[in-house]
């Protein structure tokens, strides 16, 4: 019989709920959760896509060791064994572990008990680090907690968005659509997008502020000025809920109007226009994500923005207040659990003797961190040199994920023990482990996820585990127990370890702490299966009904109050003679972190399928490079090979290139190599997004595209990016010297079969070869190959891997290169959901759709979850603008 069961989607922080259904024949499909509040129904492309990414390919199924096969018990008591021998000669911080955002609650529990209050040392740093640890670091500087104040219907009740450093169209998408349809319905809601590039968000602003990398500092500083010049400081509410106001004038008087123009490198009228809006518009709401957080004054960033806010007395009234989106799907959950190197559990602090007094006693552990621990980049550090000995990953991808990746790699290589629990067998750092634990994947795991605005949500299993594999909070535990901890880790289910977690954030706490869910302390287990989401704080017997904080004060510093910092904005300009462009690294639509899991899915690939890097066209036209051709990005830390995608969208002098390619989707796409090991000196967090970068053409003598039912193995070319495809694979190619040998390369790299000969030709001439080989009627693979990038429509040629090859003209247009006039090129797939192209979206506008509308009702697009509209208007406008030229 059918089961449907309600779940939370695993990518992003929006959170949003899902309902995944399971047939007969255990095929899976999902939708979106209509009565789940953060997205009441909508799912973005990814999420529309989950059923796609829970095969079987590529999964760890059974524990090993060195690369053997191993029993859970035989795995299990090496990792304890070896962190007990490490521990006993080295001392306990010679050990650490690094977690994620993708655990669920119960999981990042385990693990900070395990490591904090067993282990004794607070080397447990996480991915979220890299996320959004400078909002937790301001946040905790001006409340004197990690709170984020309001709630996602704040977007919809403000008359002002101010989005900074946020793709939200791209990062938190069914966010971007709540406030797309909220303007749609209130046009006098006005929107100000902050960003050097011109991003798809740009496409509901009206006001892009195309600043500087960095210089947001300055732009909050001069706009607290402004706040205090236009008499816009709510005086009551800084009287009676604030300190530090006057410091922070005074340090404000330093930064001109004059200075923050060329710190910002913005027109005066732009900047003018955005302080008028702020200052006589009440209901303001500034979203701040990676752009911020991401970045050396990361923290000031965030201050500076708290300020302004403060300064209005607009927080935690609907329709106002600072809002930190969180990129990852359980970063707020990791920080309640205190799963960050600085923090202790139930958002107490480590270096209060009380609260450390107090977790303690909770957990009747024998010990208790007492200092900080290593924060992510310098945990790595003590990695390399030798600090810490034994170190154990879990659900995230260091070797691809973090600043200075190949010295992280090196460091991982060289670690003397090292466990990894993934779903997969192979990734970039799955491969250095010593020993490998399968975990369970999203749809196996169940327990508790928080989103951006508080809100908790379960997570919950509708498939069986697959082989061996056993939850991250089981191996956790199981470990402790070898430690000798038997009773702290005697969970048999999830809902217990929530339990003590929801009775941890209660315990002692008087109102003195944000986090309190101790209404759900005594939580039944059926009681836990029903789990409906909630926003937090829960305490015990008292039902809240009011979901925002600060409107009153009631800071969480001793005195109450909040904290204005004065801050000043820093040089930003990291460029020199010999790196003179600044790299920006950021997400794209239809990929996820390192692509382990959308990486899966054909319909995601088809948006864009391979490593790019934007360029303005007159940087472009300056190193000549054109459209296509592939660039090498340097930095002093390291090199990669990505496509050049040429763009008025970025800034001068300025190159975006994403986080997602590794080693398993491409030669030398991984972009964090290039990123230098600097972060802000708070938080701790790396600056992703203003690097010092060299950019020039990397000259191939062969370009080739290839299309394959099988997957490709070790492509042995200076390029190659491998992405999932309908029916098979598609590999984009550069070679550095020609291969003597086409047919055999294409033999050994995509496994064709001994006896099946290749039907093609060679143009001595343009140098143009193209082989063909088919089983019966089916195309096994076609390969493409020429002097310069190939041409060869793409979508067109993988449709031919399901197409009937029978007919030997069929076979010879496939050669040729080129569709029948009856099968048009659909282009670059736009619309994932529907497979719809930019050519066929083209051939729509100029038949008369020129509304996003007009083309959903010609071609569908656009229509599911939307994720493409943005896209889709662009489109729109661009055919139009060229039409009226
Ligand atoms: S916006 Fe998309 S990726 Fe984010 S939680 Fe919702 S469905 Fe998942």
């Amino acid at each position: 019989m059918e089961k449907e069961v309600k779940t939370t989607c695993p990518y992003c922080g929006v959170g949003c709920g899902v309902i995944a259904t399971v047939d007969d024949n255990g095929a899976v499909a999902v939708r979106g959760d209509a009565d789940h509040p953060a997205n009441f129904g909508r799912l973005c492309s990814k999420g529309s896509a989950l059923a796609e990414t829970l095969d079987l390919d590529g999964r760890l199924l059974h524990p090993e060791i060195d690369g053997c096969q191993a029993g859970w018990d035989e795995a299990l008591d090496l990792v304890a064994a070896r962190f007990a021998e490490t521990i006993a000669e080295h001392g306990p911080d010679s050990v650490a572990f690094y977690v994620s955002g993708q655990l669920l609650t119960e999981d990042y529990y385990v693990a900070n008990k395990l490591m904090k209050g067993f282990v004794g040392s607070a080397n447990i740093d996480t991915n979220s680090r890299l996320c959004m640890s400078s909002s937790v670091a301001g946040h905790r500087r001006a409340f004197g907690s990690d709170t984020v104040p309001g709630t996602y219907e704040d977007l919809e009740l403000a008359d002002l968005v101010v989005l900074t450093g946020s793709n939200l169209a791209w990062c938190h998408p069914v966010l971007y659509q709540r406030l797309a349809a909220a303007k749609a319905k209130r046009p006098g809601l006005k929107i100000v997008l902050i960003d050097p590039r011109r991003t798809m968000t740009a496409d509901i602003a009206d006001l892009h502020l195309a600043i500087r990398p960095d210089a947001d500092v300055a732009l909050f500083v001069g706009l607290f000025s402004h706040l205090v010049s236009s008499n816009a400081v709510d005086q009551n509410y800084v009287a009676a809920h604030t300190a530090g106001f006057g410091d922070t004038l005074l340090a404000a008087g330093g930064v001109s109007f004059d200075d923050v123009l060329e710190r910002t490198g913005l027109p005066a009228m732009q900047l003018r226009e955005f302080y008028r809006l702020f200052s006589t518009t009440e209901k303001v709401v500034t979203c701040y994500s990676q752009g911020v957080n991401q970045s050396s004054s990361g923290t000031d960033k965030v201050n500076a923005i708290l300020n302004c806010h403060l300064a209005t007395g607009r927080i935690g009234r609907p329709g106002m207040g600072p809002f930190s989106l969180t990129g990852q799907p359980n970063a707020m959950g990791g920080r309640e659990v205190g799963g960050l190197a600085n923090m202790l559990a139930a958002h107490m602090a480590i270096e209060d003797a009380g609260d450390r007094d107090r977790v303690q006693r909770f957990w009747r552990s024998p010990k208790i961190a007492e200092k900080p621990g290593l924060k992510a980049v310098d945990l790595f550090r003590a990695v390399a040199d030798g600090r810490v000995k034994a170190l154990w990953i879990m659900a995230t991808n260091p070797v691809v994920s973090m600043p200075d990746a190949d010295a992280v790699e090196a460091a991982i290589r060289a670690c003397p023990f090292v466990v990894v629990s993934d779903i997969l067998k192979e990734t970039d750092t799955a491969r250095h482990a010593h020993v490998l634990l399968p975990s369970l994947g999203w749809g196996e795991k169940s327990g508790t996820v928080t989103n951006s605005e508080r809100r908790i949500s379960r997570q919950r299993a509708f498939l069986a585990a697959p082989g061996e594999a056993r939850a991250d909070w089981w191996q956790l535990a199981e470990v402790g127990r070898r430690l000798g901890h038997t009773d702290a880790f005697a969970y048999e289910a999830p809902a217990a370890i929530f339990r003590e977690h929801a009775a941890l954030s209660a315990f002692e706490n008087a109102g003195s702490r944000d986090f309190d869910i101790g209404a759900y302390a005594d939580l039944a287990l059926e009681d836990y299966d029903g789990l409906t989401p909630f926003q937090w704080p829960q305490r015990q017997g008292q039902k809240r009904a009011e979901s925002r904080f600060f409107a009153a004060g009631n800071f969480y510093h001793a005195d109450g109050r909040g904290r204005f910092v004065a801050v000043r904005p820093a040089e930003t300009d990291r460029t020199n003679a010999d790196y003179p462009f600044t790299l920006n690294t950021g997400r794209i639509r239809d990929q996820w972190h390192t692509m382990t899991r959308t990486g899966k899915s054909a319909r995601l690939s088809a948006h864009i399928a391979e490593p790019f890097a934007e360029l303005h066209p007159r940087d472009a036209m300056e190193i000549g490079v054109g459209n296509a051709d592939l660039i090498e990005i340097e930095s002093p830390e390291g090199k990669a090979f990505v496509r050049a995608l040429i763009t008025e969208r970025q800034a001068r002098g300025s190159i975006f290139a994403p986080m997602h390619w590794n080693d398993q989707f491409a030669a030398k796409a991984r972009i964090d190599v290039l990123v230098p090991p600097i972060t802000d000196r708070l938080s701790g967090q790396p600056a992703s997004k203003n690097i010092a970068v060299v950019a020039r053409k990397f000259k191939a003598t062969h370009y080739a595209f290839a299309v394959s039912l099988a997957k490709p193995v070790d492509p042995d070319a200076a390029y190659w990016a491998l992405a999932k495809a309908a029916g098979g694979w598609r590999l984009e190619l550069a070679f550095a010297e020609p291969v003597d040998d086409w047919a055999g390369w294409c033999r050994r790299v995509l496994a064709i079969p001994q006896g099946v000969e290749p039907l093609g030709y060679a143009d001595a001439q343009t140098g143009d070869i193209r082989l063909a080989f088919f089983d019966g009627p089916q195309l096994l693979a076609a390969f493409f190959l020429a002097r310069e990038p190939v041409a060869v429509a793409r979508n067109w040629a993988i449709a031919q891997l399901g197409a009937d090859h029978a007919n030997l003209r069929k076979r010879f247009a496939l050669v040729a290169g080129r569709p029948g006039a009856d099968k048009p090129d659909p282009g670059a797939t736009v619309c994932s959901c529907f497979g719809v192209g930019v050519n066929q979206i083209v051939a729509a506008v100029r038949g008369g759709c020129h509304s996003v509308e007009a083309v959903g009702v010609a071609l569908n697009a656009g229509t599911n979850c939307g994720s493409c509209r943005a896209e889709i208007r662009g489109i729109i406008d661009g055919c139009l603008a060229a039409a009226a030229e």
